[in-house]
């Protein structure tokens, strides 16, 4: 009987536990916090979306750090085979507003509990509180792994799913990279993705909290238009987050790791009206409010808080009565409105990232069985590695589908 060893557990980890010791081997797993799927715990603010409905190509489109890699493991393990194992192990679900799904109960909890409870019914051992620290090899296999306190558990195939460097509270602290480093691989450095951005304009301070629907975000690097998103996002005291604002931040976030680059994110307000439709509303808006001045006059045009901004963005005076505006001042306050323009200092920190970039280099990984090209034996999955999605459950699919293709192959090869 072969004896695998996973180190991690997380949704990958976990996966690949299930599928090793569902293939008959006996498998330990290793957890350095108290209790399994920490992160697991806080997913989709504790109600974990689990997978994406879609198929497995949009699945795969969504996956923007490498998410061809994982056209084998995916298709070999899917959504649906995800969905049939929670369902399998009593946990209904449901599919919401962008074909997130979610366990009915929308508790994190219950898709935690589902797969400790496969664990323990195929006997996998669970051992936490251990911290692996090194991986071992023999004759340029690998041997088994050395934990903090100095014990060593030898092992046929190790499993490393320790996770990225995103939220170190949760466990994954990153301890992935030096482990994997120190055998040969090379890893690709680490910054954060789905992660809020801070902006140089202080402003920000003063509309914190409000949260703007149906606006056009622009992300240019050195005034170029790099990418755009459509939908929610929201102010917060150090600048921009919300779902447009996560889902641009893993480009943000590369081109700010290089101090050359001017980063900047553009709102368009009113992008459901031509610059034309736009001028005529306003013009509108002006009559009505004709005796009063342009700060009261925009009450019917933006949330109330962000009448100063935009104004002081458009050089002009909220004290300036509205009959008084010029033809050119009207369109300033026009383009403004559709191109209201924010700096980008930086990103949050990687501590407070959904997800890591960067990671153990996919080059060095089979892809079909996630066993290192460089020491046989070795498995990674799950976010160790350079994969990394936007928000929509595609993570979590990454890591299910890479750590049952680690589990199965484990015991598969020689
Ligand atoms: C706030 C938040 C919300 C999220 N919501 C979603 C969502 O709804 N849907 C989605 O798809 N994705 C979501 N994600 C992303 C998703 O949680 C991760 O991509 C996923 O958990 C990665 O799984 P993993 O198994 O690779 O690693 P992790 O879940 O990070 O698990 C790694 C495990 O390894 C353990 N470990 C680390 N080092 C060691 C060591 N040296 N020895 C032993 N054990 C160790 C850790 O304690 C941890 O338990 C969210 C992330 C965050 C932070």
């Amino acid at each position: 009987m072969k004896h695998i060893l996973v180190v991690g557990a997380g949704p990958a980890g976990m996966m690949a536990a299930i599928k090793a010791a569902e293939n008959g081997a006996e498998v330990t797993l290793l957890e350095k916090m108290k209790k399994p799927g920490r992160k697991m715990m806080i997913t989709g603010k504790g109600r974990c979306n689990i997978t994406n409905a879609a198929d497995v190509p949009e699945i795969i489109r969504n996956i923007h750090g490498n998410g061809r890699f994982l056209n084998s493991s995916m298709r070999a393990f899917d959504n649906q085979d995800v969905i049939c194992f929670f369902e399998g192990q009593g946990v209904p679900t449901k599919v919401e507003r962008g074909n997130r799904v979610f366990p009915v109960s929308d508790k994190a909890q219950d898709v935690v509990d589902a797969m400790v409870q496969r664990m323990h019914e195929l006997g996998v051992t669970i051992e936490t509180e251990v911290a692996v620290k090194d991986l071992l090899t023999q004759e340029g296999r690998i041997a088994g792994v050395r934990t903090q306190s100095g014990a060593i558990y030898k092992a046929d195939a190790v499993i490393v799913c320790v996770g990225g460097a995103s939220y170190p509270g949760t466990g994954s602290t990153g301890d992935g990279y030096a482990m994997a480093e120190a055998v040969g691989h090379t890893t690709v450095p680490v910054r954060p993705s789905l992660v809020p951005l801070v902006t140089e304009e202080e402003w920000v301070k003063d509309v914190q909290g409000l949260s703007l629907r149906n606006v056009r975000g622009t992300l240019r690097v050195d005034g170029e238009k790099v990418q755009e998103m459509f939908g929610e996002m929201m102010f917060t005291h150090y600048g921009v987050t919300g779902p447009i604002i996560l889902s641009m931040s893993r480009m943000a976030s590369e081109y700010l790791a290089d101090d050359s680059h001017f980063v900047e994110l553009s709102l368009n307000l009113k992008p459901a009206l031509s610059q034309e439709k736009l001028d005529a509303r306003v013009q509108r808006d002006f009559e009505k409010y004709q005796r009063k001045q342009l700060g009261n006059a925009l009450v019917d045009l933006l949330p109330h808080k962000l009448i100063a901004p935009v104004l002081d963005s458009a050089f002009l005076a909220a004290d300036k009565p509205v009959h008084q505006i010029t033809l050119e001042e009207r369109h300033r306050l026009v383009e403004t409105l559709q191109d209201l323009t924010l700096v980008i200092a930086g990103t949050r920190p990687l501590a407070e990232a959904i997800v890591t970039v960067g990671g153990v280099s996919v080059k060095e990984i089979n892809p079909k069985t996630m066993e290192s090209k460089l020491v046989p034996g070795l498995y990674f999955a799950g976010e160790v590695t350079d994969v990394d999605a936007y928000t929509g459950g595609y993570n979590l699919q990454a890591a299910f589908s890479m750590g049952a293709a680690a589990g199965n192959w484990s015991v598969w090869n020689d």
